[in-house]
């Protein structure tokens, strides 16, 4: 049972869903962007619910004496310290799935948009100009589509491509080929031969000390010159520099992108310079629908945990 002696901090802004689900069941503390004094604000609560913008470092969670949950409202838990947080006794929470289609959609949009080059030729017209023949765009069905990373994102995107008849092939050294099978995609044994294959590179990894600048140099020399690259994962898989260098050379087509190393990306950032290239601000799983299922999904479990911890406890 909740009572009014736990306190919910909520530091990132969350769908009305929560708070009504919540609401009489705990106190709530709303502190959103409270980066400087994040240590101060964790003192005594019981629960943090954060998004991606915050980090939940040690010095956090050694401030935080009374905390049994980090709840992150959201998929990737890079900004966590969850190794440091469960050896706490600390429950870490997330709701992997409420944005897969939100996220898968994005990808797709992105896909279309490059294929048909659609930024460039919105840019014309804003400009008053109607180049009509200046470029042609290319269709998807026979092309080959890579998934770098087949876990809930990456199937979801397979299964979206394979509706426009793209060929889909994968690099994911961690799912069985019976998985690949089901979803009719074939699974490459190694990343260069994604790289040299595809016509689109579709990045769907989770961010690990593995993942962290996979793409780099080398692996853009690799990819079609015609090919384009879509990051709706997480920033730092790809080498920034890299990438610039890659677009700059022409040694791909073009890039979309939802994420980035550094977030919010710097107003300076040569990235908003490019032409070639389709930029969102981090908002793949920004719809009305995922934002609801987020905000449902993470106010049950938040009340499940801390019944389950109350009779353990
Ligand atoms: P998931 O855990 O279901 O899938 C990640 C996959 O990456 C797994 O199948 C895993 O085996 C694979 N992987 C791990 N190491 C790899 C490697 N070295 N090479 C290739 N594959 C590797 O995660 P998901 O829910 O599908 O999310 C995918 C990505 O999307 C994550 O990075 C997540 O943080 C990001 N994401 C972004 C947004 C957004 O708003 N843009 C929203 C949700 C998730």
């Amino acid at each position: 049972m909740m009572t009014n002696d736990i306190k919910i901090l909520v530091i990132d802004p969350l769908d009305d869903e929560f708070f009504n689900i919540l609401n009489g069941k705990a106190i709530i503390i709303k502190a959103y962007d409270c980066h400087q004094n994040l240590i101060e604000l964790v003192r005594d609560v019981t629960v943090i619910v954060t998004r991606s913008s915050h980090k939940i470092d040690k010095a956090v969670i050694d401030n935080a004496k009374n905390l049994k949950i980090i709840a992150r409202a959201g998929v990737g838990l890079d900004n966590i310290e969850v190794d440091y947080a469960v050896r706490h006794g600390i429950t870490v929470i997330s709701t992997p799935d409420a944005s897969t289609r939100a996220v898968a959609e994005l990808t797709i949009g992105f896909i279309i948009a490059l294929a048909r080059q659609m930024s460039s030729f919105d840019r014309f017209m804003h400009d008053g100009e109607w180049c009509k023949n200046s470029k042609f765009g290319v269709e998807l069905v026979g092309k080959t589509l890579g998934i770098i990373g087949l876990g809930r994102i990456g199937s979801q995107v397979a299964k979206l491509a394979r509706t426009f008849r793209m060929r889909v092939i994968a690099y994911d050294p961690y799912i069985s080929p019976m998985k690949a099978e089901k979803l009719r995609v074939e699974l490459k044994k190694n990343l260069d031969d994604l790289l040299i294959e595809s016509d689109f590179v579709s990045v769907h990894a989770s961010l690990t000390s593995e993942t962290r600048g996979l793409i780099g140099e080398r692996e853009f020399r690799l990819m079609k010159s015609t090919a384009f690259l879509i990051n709706t994962a997480r920033g730092a898989i790809i080498d920034e520099n890299a990438l610039i260098k890659a677009l700059k050379e022409k040694w791909i087509a073009g890039a979309a992108l939802d994420v980035y190393a550094e977030e919010p990306l710097p107003r300076e950032h040569p990235l908003r310079k490019m032409e070639n290239t389709i930029l969102t601000p981090h908002i793949g799983g920004s719809t009305v629908e995922a934002q609801k299922k987020i905000a449902r999904i993470l106010a049950m479990k938040i009340m499940k945990t801390l019944e389950k911890l109350e009779r353990v406890g």
